[in-house]
């Protein structure tokens, strides 16, 4: 059992030795890592960031963009911008920075905490472009960004906009930012992201809109500054053929600016949408084209109609997110329980004299063997129907009830021993039915947000024993008392966990390509935070783990909601110091005691 990763993990990782192992240099464990850094005393989740992928995807781009100006001999340029929106936490963002610093790799801001953020950490001669709705601050901090030296591009998504960079332009100072126009395109994505193309798209400029808006560029000598049009046609891309109609489109609106006087006009900007793929299943494969085609076929559009169009062909900018962010980041996460766990030998209360359904429950648990495994277990099920109806009926007790639950899992736990290397579809349907509950110490919508609100699903696997055929089909539960906060067993995407008897090992699941857009869009549901976090080296000789950060603290959380930690810190003392039940002794310690917990982080510990 693989758990796909050849589908989804792109040579990132690999299996050896029973265990996931990270596919560079010195090859550490996912499990060695995670046991050093709970060695530290950091439990519950913990997402692990690693810096030499967040390197490979970045080099990829650049690489198969530079191939493909080769091949088409395009005398434009190849510019990519990483856009904050994706992934802004700074244990991340940092090392991007850093990486990119040797492609002039730039950044893309969407708002003014993000232009903040690119204006004080992206890198000199390095691009920074500017999209989402602006006002006149967002504007005046774009002439600032240039003021200080930076390369910077103001998108304008609509007329006013430009009016008002047009009118700033004569207030502020003698240097100016670029302006890119964002056009609309009747051309739009496909699948769940599509919404950021087409004619009723959030964003963009008309034909209509942008002839006004050339002409008022031209007006006020400010058509020079107009260097770049953008469009995004929304994320997870999946299929390659409207992104081509798209760049046709572009192209040719393109061309068309550049003979109405756009003389500073030398930029296509195809915004991001890149698409990764996160299937563990092979008949679920999304993604139909490669990198290398997404590049090949960009520079070739264009190439094809600047010839035609007879105009300079445009350097080339790229704002792809996802497909940088994405394979960074892996979240571990311990298994706290199974529910059926508790039904073992030792819980049986049988009687002197059973109801016959449940003696014979009893036989089939005794004597099944791989012969009649199927067998024991369709008559086990049926009995179990029957002894529920009795009950219901008011024939038999809670006793025997709690024995008919306690035998029946015992012999669905025989049968699928018994079964394990037959890959039956019978056992398929039998699993569907017997599925195991584990219990994850972590939150669903804080650490997979997009699984609860858009059904996207993340590659899960566990970080050992993977010498060994998993036999529970299982459904994941995470610590929220939510019912959403469920990953549910399905027949088509089938995910199979090894029994394990929680108080003697521990077991975790990796959840792998969570760098992009889950962070920062996980919520805190009953107050569960951003995990606690790592950043990983991984070297010749080993790995480094560097800036471990625990996640948030309870009395932080209730900061952050503007409680007044004080005036808690103060009513639970006060309630301790005036409690009837206890003396002085013990309020001392109580008080340390509640000290502890609102210092340290909401999740769990342990459950046995
Ligand atoms: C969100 C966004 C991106 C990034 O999209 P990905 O799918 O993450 O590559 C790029 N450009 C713009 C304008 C965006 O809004």
């Amino acid at each position: 059992m693989d758990y796909g990763i050849d589908i989804w993990g792109n040579d990132n990782f690999f299996i050896g030795n029973k265990k996931v192992k990270i596919n560079h240099k010195s090859s550490p464990s996912l499990v060695k890592i995670t046991n050093e850094i709970r060695e530290k005393g950091v439990r519950g989740p913990i997402l692990l960031r690693f810096p030499h992928l967040i390197e490979k995807q970045i080099k990829l781009i650049y690489q198969n963009f530079e191939n493909a100006k080769k091949e088409f001999d395009y005398q434009g340029g190849f510019n990519a911008v990483y856009p904050l929106k994706v992934n802004q936490y700074p244990n991340f963002l940092k090392n991007l920075v850093k990486i990119g610093q040797k492609y002039n790799y730039g950044l893309e801001a969407g708002s003014k905490a993000e232009l903040m953020l690119a204006m004080t950490y992206n890198n000199e001669n390095s691009p920074i472009t500017v999209n989402g709705f602006k006002d006149k601050e967002m504007i005046s901090l774009g002439f600032i960004a240039k003021e200080i030296g930076h390369d910077i591009t103001l998108t304008i998504e609509g007329l006013s906009e430009l009016k008002n960079i047009i009118k700033m332009s004569k207030d502020r100072f003698s240097v100016l930012p670029n302006i890119g126009l964002r056009i609309r395109l009747h051309s739009s994505g496909v699948g769940i992201w599509a919404k950021s193309g087409g004619i009723n798209s959030k964003f963009g400029l008309t034909s209509t809109e942008l002839i006004e808006a050339i002409g008022l560029l031209k007006k006020s000598d400010l058509i020079e500054k107009f260097s770049m049009i953008h469009f995004h046609i929304g994320s997870q891309i999946s299929e390659i053929g409207p992104l081509k109609k798209a760049l046709r489109e572009a192209g040719n609106i393109y061309a068309q600016l550049k003979k109405m006087g756009a003389v500073g006009l030398n930029a296509i900007n195809l915004g991001g949408g890149l698409a990764v793929e996160y299937s563990q299943h092979k008949d679920e494969i999304k993604r139909n084209y490669t990198l290398r085609e997404y590049a090949n076929d960009v520079t070739y559009l264009l190439k094809d109609i600047s010839t035609r169009k007879d105009v300079k062909e445009p350097d080339i900018f790229i704002e792809s997110g996802r497909y940088i962010a994405a394979s960074h980041a892996v979240l571990i996460a311990p298994v706290l329980e199974l529910f059926s766990q508790e039904y073992t030998e030792e819980k049986l209360k049988l009687k002197e004299k059973n109801p016959p359904l449940v003696q014979e429950l009893y036989e089939l648990y005794d004597t099944i063997n791989s012969t009649y495994a199927q067998e024991y277990l369709h008559d086990s099920i049926d009995h179990m129907n029957s002894l529920l109806t009795l009950f219901d009926l008011g024939y038999i007790d809670l006793i025997d009830r709690s024995n008919t639950e306690v035998l029946v899992n015992l012999i669905i736990k025989k049968a699928i021993a018994l079964l394990k290397d037959r890959d039956s579809k019978e056992l398929l349907q039998i699993q569907d039915m017997i599925q195991e509950r584990y219990l994850i110490n972590f939150s669903i919508f804080q650490s997979l947000p997009d699984f609860w609100g858009i059904e996207q699903n993340f590659p899960v696997m566990p970080l050992d024993r993977l010498d060994e055929k998993p036999t529970r089909s299982a459904s994941i539960w995470d610590i929220t008392c939510d019912s959403d906060g469920e990953i549910s067993y399905n027949r088509e995407q089938p995910l199979f966990l090894h029994d394990l008897d929680v108080t003697k090992e521990e077991y975790f699941l990796g959840f792998f390509l969570v760098g992009a857009y889950q962070e920062v869009l996980g919520m805190r549901h009953n107050l569960f935070t951003h995990p606690s976090e790592a950043t990983v080296f991984v070297d010749k000789d080993g790995y480094r783990i560097e800036n471990i950060l625990e996640a948030q603290s309870i009395i932080d959380i209730m900061e952050d909601l503007d409680y007044n930690t004080k005036e808690v810190e103060e009513i639970l003392k006060k309630k301790i110091e005036n409690s009837n039940f206890i003396d002085d002794k013990a309020k001392k310690h109580i008080l340390e005691e509640i000290n502890y917990f609102l210092n340290d982080n909401g999740y769990l510990k342990t459950i046995n």
